[in-house]
């Protein structure tokens, strides 16, 4: 099957826009790779210059290790899926799917037996002869794999396929159609920007914000060891608590992070310290997700911190409360709206009237929020923390998990455990601090 390879391609549309800036990219033969990022953030050009419907502005496209610039997309042998796929309304299922077939000179016979086989393989074998508008949306758009799949493609090119579907449509969906492709063994591009379908379907994922690829890697690595702030901020839900740190050597003790009010010790046993300690008496970013924090007693001891609850939020199997521990929130931009999202979504606007209320009774706020930080795509490597004009600070609000429904309410204090070891650094630009790092 196909293989897939951009080399320093960069996409600049007539008007300006850098949709796509100097991405380097492989897919390798079988891999199903998903694209990921809010929109606007340049996937859908990237797949549509590896489907040859765009042309790179500089850089190479290589398909199977040839360059592909100028071979035309019918010659690609690749199959697109895309969210508003269109079936031909006045034509039964069944053609609707052997189109392909009957394009390239199929003989009829050959024709019945792949429609029926890939019809059976997609669970729509009894609805053949129906027309698209008696269908259900799942169906239709597995009469739209169905299309693409017929063909037998060296590689499947699709476009946030699932979007039109309802959620259990979607979840269902998408397990087949992973598990498809991977029996098909069709290497595969599949562009979205709903998180969980990038961790579910994906052997690897490639994340991207304003043109420029983030960081690429399996679930486990990106969601786990995050190359960029940016990519920390977008995966996950809740989301990671970013918190501004400054860092503090104490060569016969620890590396102490001090996160305003109260501070962190990360022990030289730790092998990342060595790594951290090279920023003695700047400040760099600490990521902690939700799932490092653990609610203890409060006279506990070890790395602790403790705060007060400012509100709760109840999801049914758990509730998560917001802590204010006296320190200084990163907020990124270009998060889009998925996962509740502090700053943006509905709880956002209660918790900006919140700090309106904080504001009126006398607690000092930093900054405004959502402010668009502007410049051009890749300004993830702009500084995040030198330039307090930006308004990328708020108070931090330290998202913790509790059990459904606590026996806790707003302003109570909560103390909690805070995993060292799953901590996550990032530089003033944004890049991870770690050992070993690439
Ligand atoms: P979405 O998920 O909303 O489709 P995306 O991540 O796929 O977004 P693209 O469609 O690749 O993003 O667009 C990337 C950028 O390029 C956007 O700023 C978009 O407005 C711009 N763009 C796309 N097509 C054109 C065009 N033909 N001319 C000018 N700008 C374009």
């Amino acid at each position: 099957m196909t293989t897939v390879a951009l080399k320093d391609v960069t996409k600049v549309f007539a008007d300006g826009t850098i949709a796509v800036d100097n991405v380097n990219l492989d897919v390798n033969d079988g891999e199903f790779m998903v694209l990921l990022g809010p929109s606007g953030c340049g996937k859908s050009t990237v797949l549509r210059m590896i489907a040859g419907l765009e042309d790179p502005t500089s850089g190479a496209v290589l398909l199977d290790g040839e360059l592909a610039n100028d071979i035309p997309p019918r010659d690609r042998r690749v199959a697109m899926v895309f969210q508003d796929f269109a079936l031909y309304p006045h034509m039964s299922v069944g053609d609707n799917i052997a189109f392909p077939l009957r394009l390239s000179g199929v003989d009829p016979e050959s024709r019945t037996e792949r429609v029926a086989d890939v019809a059976s393989a997609l669970g729509i074998g009894d609805v053949l002869s129906r027309r698209p508008n008696q269908l259900s949306g799942g169906q239709r758009q597995r009469v739209a794999m169905g299309r693409a799949i017929v063909r037998r493609p060296g590689l499947f090119l699709m476009d946030e396929p699932l979007s039109n579907l309802d959620s259990g449509l979607r979840a269902e969906l998408r397990a087949e159609i992973s598990g498809l492709v991977r029996e098909l063994g069709v290497s595969t591009v599949y562009v979205t920007h709903d998180q969980a379908e990038a961790l579910t379907m994906a052997d690897r994922v490639a994340i991207m914000r304003r043109g420029v690829l983030q960081d690429v890697g399996t679930p486990t690595e990106v969601y786990g060891r995050p190359a960029t702030l940016y990519v920390a901020a977008f995966l996950g839900s809740p989301r990671m608590n970013l918190l501004e740190a400054s860092v503090y050597v104490h060569l016969d003790r620890y590396v102490a992070l001090n996160l305003g009010e109260q501070a962190l010790y990360l022990p030289w046993s730790d092998i990342r310290a060595r790594a951290v300690s090279h920023y003695h008496g700047e400040r760099i970013v600490v990521g902690m997700r939700a799932e490092a924090l653990t609610p203890v007693a409060p006279d506990a001891p070890g790395d602790v911190l403790r705060g007060r609850i400012r509100f709760l939020e109840h999801h049914g199997h758990e509730s998560l409360a917001f802590l204010d521990i006296g320190a200084t929130a990163i907020m990124v931009d270009d998060l889009g709206g998925q996962p509740a999202d502090p700053v943006n979504g509905s709880t956002g606007r209660l918790r900006r009237l919140g700090s309106v209320m904080q504001r009126l009774t006398g607690r000092s706020t930093e900054t405004g929020e959502g402010v668009e930080a502007g410049g051009r795509p890749g300004s993830a490597r702009e500084s995040v923390l030198s330039d307090p004009g930006r308004h990328h600070r708020r108070p931090a609000e330290l998202a913790v998990r509790l059990a459904p429904y606590p026996a806790v309410s707003s302003g109570h204090p909560l103390s909690v455990a805070v995993r060292m070891d799953a901590l996550h650094f990032f530089d003033e630009r944004g890049d991870r601090i770690d050992v070993g790092w690439r």
